[in-house]
């Protein structure tokens, strides 16, 4: 075992504050990683709040890691020390089920995924995330980093960018699709880089026109605010695609208005309340409303290098560990451009 120095809720909704962690000895398989960046995402939040339910505590969240490898085990071939790597939202799942085999290891229907924290691993211990300054894990659900791609910029794809990525392209994103990426927050403003270099025509939809010359500068084609009800009379029927990543519970109904016949609205986001619908809504129209969760590993390798031949990384604000109780708040508060990474060696 090693001691890692780490930042940890002692319980739910208790702020952040530094402690010390024991990550495993490395194993025939496993990879030492040492940590140098964590994004903040807004389930980081959620899960320390204990807002989606019983959570384990203490907790140290991070599921957007970017390091370098510094010790791999003796059956390790995939990676070497000195590799730049990524860990997301995964450390394992059971590698059998029809989910695990075809790629899609965030379904896995055998064990479940095992989450990179707040979590159980095989042993039943407790997962710790990325909130700290080194990592135990599995190679198999390890991710190399492009060169082109800077450490920082590139860990909120582990988690925003696979969440967003996924569901463009399994939803058919490109030239000739209209696409509205609603929410311009972690995700969103991933949604919006991706969906352009897809080829989308990409529209945001947001509360309000604040970061209207952002979202354009970062590839959107048409900037909306969701608070001024002209914004539905104007777009409805619009969209071949909507992408929701939305933290907080919202009118699904007004949204599925905008939708083409027969369009999609794939929600990502996973606010802590249920919706309501009025199923009319899908009825009217022959629309579809699906749901996403991040994405396999194998996909998750290739978003990685989708970004870097486009030269895609996250916009983000680097701060300090001692920071990340402001953050939260700042992210609760949807003032964030675009995603809050830790600089772990001043954890
Ligand atoms: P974020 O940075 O806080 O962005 C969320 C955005 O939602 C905000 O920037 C804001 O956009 C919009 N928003 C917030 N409250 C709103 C409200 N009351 N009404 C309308 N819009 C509102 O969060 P994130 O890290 O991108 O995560 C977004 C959500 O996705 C979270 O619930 C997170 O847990 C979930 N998530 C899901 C997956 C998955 O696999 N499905 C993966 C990662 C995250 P504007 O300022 O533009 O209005
Ligand atoms: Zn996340
Ligand atoms: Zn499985």
């Amino acid at each position: 075992m090693t001691t890692v120095a780490a930042y940890a809720a002692p319980a739910a909704k208790a702020p952040l504050e530094r402690t010390t962690i024991e990550r495993r000895e490395v194993g025939e398989h496993d990879i030492l990683i040492d940590i140098k960046f964590a994004g903040i995402c807004h389930s980081d939040i959620h899960q320390v709040r204990e807002g989606w339910g019983g959570a384990i505590f203490p907790m140290v969240p991070g599921h957007e890691i970017a390091g370098v490898v510094s010790e791999v085990g003796s059956g390790v071939t995939t990676f070497r020390v000195g590799d730049r790597v990524g860990v997301g939202c995964m450390v394992d799942s059971c590698r059998e089920c029809d989910n695990c085999r075809a790629g899609r290891e965030q379904y896995c229907t055998g064990s479940g995924m095992v989450g990179t924290y707040n979590a159980l691993d095989k042993n039943g211990e407790p997962t710790y995330g990325g909130y700290s300054q080194k990592i135990v894990v599995d190679e198999n659900y390890v991710v190399r980093i492009p060169d082109g791609l800077p450490l920082d910029a590139a860990a909120p794809l582990l988690c925003a960018g696979i969440t967003v990525y996924s569901p463009l392209k399994r939803w058919g994103a490109g030239p000739g699709k209209k696409v509205a990426i609603l929410g311009m927050g972690g995700l969103g403003h991933m949604g919006v880089k991706i969906a352009h270099a897809l080829g989308a025509e990409v529209t945001v939809l947001s509360q309000s026109l604040r970061k209207k010359d952002d979202g354009l500068k970062l590839g959107a084609d048409h900037y909306y605010a969701t608070a001024d009800p002209k914004t539905f009379e104007e777009l409805q029927g619009s969209f071949d695609l909507i992408v929701s990543t939305v933290s907080a519970p919202l009118d699904f109904n007004a949204y599925l208005s905008l939708l083409k016949t027969e369009g999609a609205l794939v929600n990502v986001g996973a606010p802590e309340e249920p919706v309501s619908l009025n199923l009319f809504s899908v009825i009217g129209g022959g629309k579809t409303l699906a749901g996403s969760m991040i994405g396999g590993i194998a996909e998750t390798q290739e978003m990685l290098d989708f970004c870097a031949g486009h030269g895609i990384g996250a916009e983000i604000e680097l701060i300090g560990a001692a920071e990340i109780n402001e953050a939260y708040e700042r992210v609760q508060n949807s003032d964030v451009r675009y995603r809050f990474v830790i600089d772990t060696a001043t954890i």
